[in-house]
């Protein structure tokens, strides 16, 4: 174990269950999970289906028998967001008290995308500000008409020291300006669930994927505006196919239940993201809790992982 000043860590794993969990996910976990029992921290598991329109029931179940088969446990939870939404509400009505937020009507497909933890594809145009002139109390005026909160965005730079990119500096105005948190008929975006959600936890270390970083600087304005302190963050660098293009869940050979129907051994994979991390140069078949003590941060690379399932998922002895 290293040796560390600050109380242990309270790392969270946060699946989506909206398609199966993916080689990109089984790694970053892996450095989730690490990152916490190396300093002999505590795991909470949250299950983040607020989306609705993207969640498949079986999804749920599927993400809690991916994670076992990778040998990744957890402490606290299944936390399940959609059982949330009172704490949720909470937060949104101090928003609202303090007008750090704004009720705007402007277009559906705008509104709709802010359930999903936006990936890079969905990132939308810079909201103009059309409604930014309205008051909280102004949603009273609408009715049953759908309508979504926004987020008013302070203009400048936001930066946070990132576990494995170091600092980082974003200006969330250049980043689509003010977001949206919730809507009235759909309830809270993912934007605020996870603020709340991590914060009420006691979560102190989020650990995702890279292409979570436009929404880190949203975040911590969202912390500062509630008056809580933000978590440190790590952003893992993507896992790419071998054409150098991001995995995502349409891929199916790379999904972990398709590996786990082949009979794939989770504990290879286990072994090939370990070297993949630089903790080891050999593939050496083992369980999430052999790298408790060789976990490093610091050897993580910088760039996207470049993988090749021929290189790792067939023992050539
Ligand atoms: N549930 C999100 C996702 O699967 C991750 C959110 C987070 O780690 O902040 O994309």
């Amino acid at each position: 174990m290293k040796p560390s000043q600050s109380p242990p860590a309270v790392g969270r794993l946060a699946p989506s269950p909206t398609g199966g969990l993916h080689l990109g996910h089984a790694r970053t976990f892996l450095i989730a999970w690490l990152a916490a029992r190396s300093g002999g921290g505590r795991v909470i598991l949250r299950i983040e289906d607020l989306d609705a329109a993207r969640v498949r029931d079986e999804a749920r179940d599927a993400a809690l028998v991916d994670l076992r088969w990778l040998g990744l446990d957890w402490d606290e939870g299944p936390y399940v967001q959609s059982d949330r939404r009172a704490v949720y509400d909470d937060a949104l009505d101090r928003l609202k008290a303090a007008e750090r937020i704004y009720p705007c009507t402007c277009t559906r497909a705008d509104i709709e995308r802010a359930a999903s933890a936006p990936h890079p594809e969905d990132e939308g145009p810079t909201y103009p500000g059309a409604c930014a002139h309205r008051l909280a109390a102004d949603a009273r005026a609408f009715g049953d008409r759908p309508f979504a909160w926004r987020f008013r965005v302070e203009p400048g730079p936001v930066a946070w020291d990132d576990q494995f990119l170091g600092r980082r500096e974003l200006d969330p105005t250049r980043l689509g300006g003010d977001f949206v948190i919730a809507r009235n008929t759909l309830g809270p975006s993912y934007q605020l669930a996870v603020v709340v959600d991590d914060a009420l936890m006691g979560v102190s270390q989020v650990v995702r994927g890279a292409d979570l970083v436009p929404s880190t600087p949203r975040q911590i304005l969202l912390y500062r505006a509630l008056g809580w302190t933000p978590p440190r963050f790590g952003h893992v660098p993507l896992v790419v196919g071998p054409d150098g293009r991001r995995l995502a869940k349409r891929d199916g050979s790379i999904k972990l239940s398709t590996l786990r129907e082949q009979g794939v051994d989770p504990q290879r994979l286990i072994g090939a993201l370990a070297r993949s991390c630089g903790w080891t140069s050999t593939l050496t078949p083992s369980y999430p809790a052999d790298w408790i003590n060789r976990y490093d941060p610091d050897s993580l690379p910088g760039d996207p992982w470049f993988m090749n399932p021929a290189e790792w998922l067939v023992d050539p002895s």
